[in-house]
Formats: structure tokens, sequence, C-alpha cells
């Protein structure tokens, strides 16, 4: 059964909105209450407009995933993502993501101090839905006692959003649009820079300053995001999105939280199994970024190139 509602919801999405579970916040201490699946959610009269499209927006997120990589539920296994609303913690601060959730505020934290500049009805974005996403499929592939290495994790999760959307400003669309036809802010800028005005935070590009002691784990994940756009140039948007999807379902890579010496090694054995110009793409991509440094001594791809 499909309900009259769901026709609003991108094309092809009926099986992405099985995919996503809505959940409501309980309010000082109340129990969450459970809206079901995103189609049935969205039909609530309970949520506002801006939950509605912050519904859509995730729907979007598992529909690209699932048509550019074959993500199937954040497990690969069909499991569903729990997205929950109205969480003061995201309210305050903006999305977040744990093992199985996802939660969106009920306002647009990101853009809190941008006056005019922000707009207030956008909980979430297609790209900052992918990439929360992306940090869902992280948790559920690390050991319960993991350390998660933060700037690996938004690195990644970052290229997954530019890679799946092709666009390399990342949640522009927290903000207004200028007189100029340019978004007013941004998250971050992870290509060639876009918008009017500056981004919420910096990007770093090269690992010696990523793995620096107290670079904030967001820039830090530039690293990774600029490896990514540089294997798009020479391997192409396709190719280097099913590499980092490699990277994303290798589970030795995650299950202790990732650390810049299993990243490198990652990507090395990723592009090997890849085959034909990946390897070496690779290594170029790795010599730029200085990322190389990060690969054990005896690896085999350091001593081939
Ligand atoms: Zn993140």
């Amino acid at each position: 059964m499909t309900a009259p509602v769901s026709s609003a919801l991108p094309v092809g999405s009926t099986l992405d909105a099985r995919r996503i579970q809505v959940v409501l916040r309980g309010r000082n201490g109340a129990a969450d209450v459970h809206l079901g699946t995103a189609g049935a959610a969205r039909a609530s009269v309970r949520l506002t407009m801006a939950e509605r499209a912050a519904i859509d927006a995730l729907v979007r997120a598992v529909q690209l995933l699932r048509e550019r990589v074959g993500l199937a539920g954040i497990d690969d296994a069909g499991t569903a993502v729990k997205l929950i609303l109205r969480d003061s913690d995201a309210t305050a601060n903006g999305p977040w993501a744990t093992t199985g959730s996802l939660a969106v505020g009920t306002r647009n934290a990101l853009a809190k101090d941008a006056g005019s500049r922000g707009r207030a009805g956008i909980l979430l974005t297609v790209d900052s839905a992918i990439h929360e996403l992306v940090h869902v499929v992280q948790f559920g592939r690390m050991a319960t006692n993991a350390k998660p290495n933060g700037a690996i994790l938004e690195g990644i999760a970052d290229a997954a959003a530019l890679l799946a959307t092709n666009d390399d400003t990342l949640g522009e669309e927290f903000f207004a649009l200028g007189p100029d036809g340019r978004h007013q802010g941004a998250i971050r800028e992870l290509g060639s820079p876009r918008i009017s005005g500056m981004p919420l935070g910096p990007t770093i590009r090269r690992y010696r300053e990523a793995s620096a002691k107290g670079a904030e784990v967001h820039a830090a994940g530039g690293v990774v995001s600029e490896t990514f756009i540089l294997l798009r140039r020479t391997l192409g948007r396709d190719q280097a999105e099913a590499l980092l999807w490699r990277v994303i379902r290798d589970a030795t890579a995650w299950r202790q939280g990732g650390t810049w010496a299993t990243l490198a090694s990652a990507l090395t054995r990723a592009a090997a199994a890849m085959g034909g110009t990946a390897p070496a793409a690779m290594i170029a991509a790795l010599r730029t970024t200085g990322l190389d440094a990060a690969l054990p001594a005896a690896a085999p791809a350091a001593v081939a190139a």
C-alpha cells in the first residue's frame, strides 16, 4: 500500500523511505514517540514543514547512496537508520549521529549566529544527511571498545558526501542566498571556494598539519576529502567513489576506530583490489596530501612506488 502523501517524496524513494524509522524525542524525560517509516512519519500532522523537509533530505541521501554505491541499509543487510527529531543537543549544536541513529533539532543550529544569512527552517541538508549517515555506517563497523579517530571519521564522511552529490561545498543550504546568487555561508568548503563570506570552519589539506596535536577534527578531515578530490581528477567520480566505499566497507579499517596507518593501508588495499590505473592514482594522491607518510614502512605499495 502506498499512502498518497508518499507521492510528495522524491522519485524512487518508496524503498528508501522504508529504510528510515522516525522518532520524536520525548520532552522532559517522556518516552520517545515512534512515527514509523519516513513515509508514515511524513503524513503525521504532528510534524512541522521543516521536519518533513529533514525527512525528505534523509530519504534523498539514502536513495543517492543506494543508487551510486549500492548501500542497502546502514549495515548493508537492510537495517533502517533511526531519525530522531527534536533532539535538544542537535537544537543547540546541529545534526549528529551515533550507532544506528541520526538526530536533528527544532531549529537550524549551524546558522544560529548568522542572523538573516541563516535559513531557520533548514534542519538537515542532503549532503549533511549523507555525512551523518556515513558516521552511522562507521559506528556500526566498530568494536564496542573502539577509540575512534575523529579526523578520519569526519574526512571519510565529507568525502562520501562530496562524491555522492558532486558538490564540494558542504551544507551551504543552511545559509541564505546573497544578492550575488551565492550562499552566504557553508559548513566547510572542501574544493574551490564558492560561497560569499566564510565557512563555519577551515579545511586542512595536508597530512602533516592534520596529524598535528590539537588539530580540530573536522578541519583535519580535509586531508581525506582532498585525497578523494585528487582521485576524482585522475580516476573520475564513479571510480573514486567506488574506491571510497571499498574503504568504508573494509571492516579492518574501522574495527578499532581507525588510525592514519590503517586508513593509508586501507586506501592502498582498495586501490590494489580495484586494479587498472587505481594503484598508481592512489600513490600519486597520497604523495600530494602527504598521507603516504602514514603508510606502514613495509607496505608493498610504498615499495612499488
Ligand atoms: Zn561528522
